[in-house]
C-alpha cells in the first residue's frame, strides 16, 4: 500500500434480490472494519436506495455507471444528478464489462467521468487490457492509451481513483501477482507523473482488481503503488469483504 488512505470498493454488478442484499447489509454493518480505509459498495441501481436506507454511513455507495450528462430524454439511463440525489458519492466508469460487453469506448466514458466530476460525484475509472494485449506485450501501451483518455477528459484529479483491472483476471479466478500488478501500477503512476502532474501522481489512488479475495489481498496490499481494491465476486460475501477492507494492516 502506498501514502494515501487504502480504497475498497465493492462491486455487486448485475446481482441479488431485496432478500439476498438486505442480508448483505446486515452483514457489512455488523462487520469490524479498520477505521483508516474508504470503503465503497456499489449496488445495482434498482437497490441503491434499500442500500443508502439500511447500510453504515461507515460504508459510502457508488452507481456502477451514470449517463454522460444531465437527465432527460434517454429512455433507460440513470443520470448523475439521480446517482447523486440517492446519496451516491461515487460511480464505477469504463469497467471492463462496459467497454468489452456493452461496447463502451474512450470517448464515451470520457464525457460521462467529466459530467460526474462537475456534479461532484466521485470516479472509479477502471482501465486494463485483454490477454490478447497482455500477450502482444501492450499492456502499457493499452493502459496508458485509456488513462490518456480520462486525462484529456477530466477538469481536474480530486475526487479520482484508478482501478487497475486486467480484464483476463476480471471474473476468472486468476489474479494478478502482486508483481504484475505492481509494475503496472508504478507505470500508471510513472505516466500520471509525466503527463499530469507529481503532485496528482502521489496523490491520486491506483486501486486494483480482479479476483482478489481474502485469501490473496493481503500480498497484493504489500506492494508499495496498490493503494486499494475494486472487488467484484467477493464482494458478495459480508465477511470476505471485510477481510479484504482489512487486509492492509
Ligand atoms: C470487478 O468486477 O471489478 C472485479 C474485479 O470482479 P472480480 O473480483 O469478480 O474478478
Amino acid at each position: 500500500a502506498g501514502s494515501g488512505k487504502f480504497f475498497v470498493g465493492g462491486n455487486w454488478k448485475c446481482n441479488g434480490t431485496k432478500d439476498s442484499i438486505n442480508k448483505l447489509v446486515s452483514d457489512l454493518n455488523s462487520a469490524q472494519l479498520e477505521s483508516d480505509v474508504d470503503v465503497v459498495v456499489a449496488p445495482p441501481f434498482l437497490y441503491i436506495d434499500q442500500v443508502k436506507n439500511s447500510l453504515t454511513d461507515r460504508i459510502e455507495v457508488s452507481a456502477q455507471n451514470c449517463w454522460t450528462g444531465k437527465g432527460g430524454a434517454f429512455t433507460g439511463e440513470i443520470s448523475v444528478e439521480q446517482v447523486k440525489d440517492l446519496g451516491c458519492k461515487w460511480v464505477i466508469l469504463g469497467h471492463s464489462e462496459r467497454r468489452h460487453v456493452i461496447g463502451e469506448n474512450d470517448e464515451f466514458i470520457g464525457k460521462k467521468a467529466a459530467y460526474a466530476l462537475s456534479q461532484g460525484v466521485g470516479i472509479i475509472a477502471c482501465i486494463g487490457e485483454l490477454l490478447q494485449d497482455r500477450e502482444a506485450g501492450k499492456t502499457f501501451d493499452v493502459c496508458f492509451q485509456q488513462l490518456k483518455a480520462y486525462a484529456d477528459a477530466l477538469p481536474s484529479w480530486d475526487n479520482v481513483v484508478i482501478a487497475y483491472e486486467p480484464v483476463w483476471a476480471i471474473g476468472t479466478g486468476k489474479v494478478a501477482t502482486p508483481e504484475q500488478a505492481q509494475e503496472v501500477h508504478a507505470a500508471l503512476r510513472d505516466w500520471l507523473t509525466k503527463n499530469v502532474s507529481a503532485e496528482v501522481a502521489s496523490k491520486t489512488r491506483i486501486i486494483y482488481g480482479g479476483s482478489v479475495n481474502g485469501s490473496n489481498s493481503s500480498d497484493l496490499a504489500k506492494k508499495e503503488d496498490i493503494d486499494g481494491f475494486l472487488v467484484g465476486g467477493a464482494s458478495l460475501k459480508g465477511p470476505e469483504f471485510a477481510t479484504i477492507v482489512n487486509s492492509a494492516t
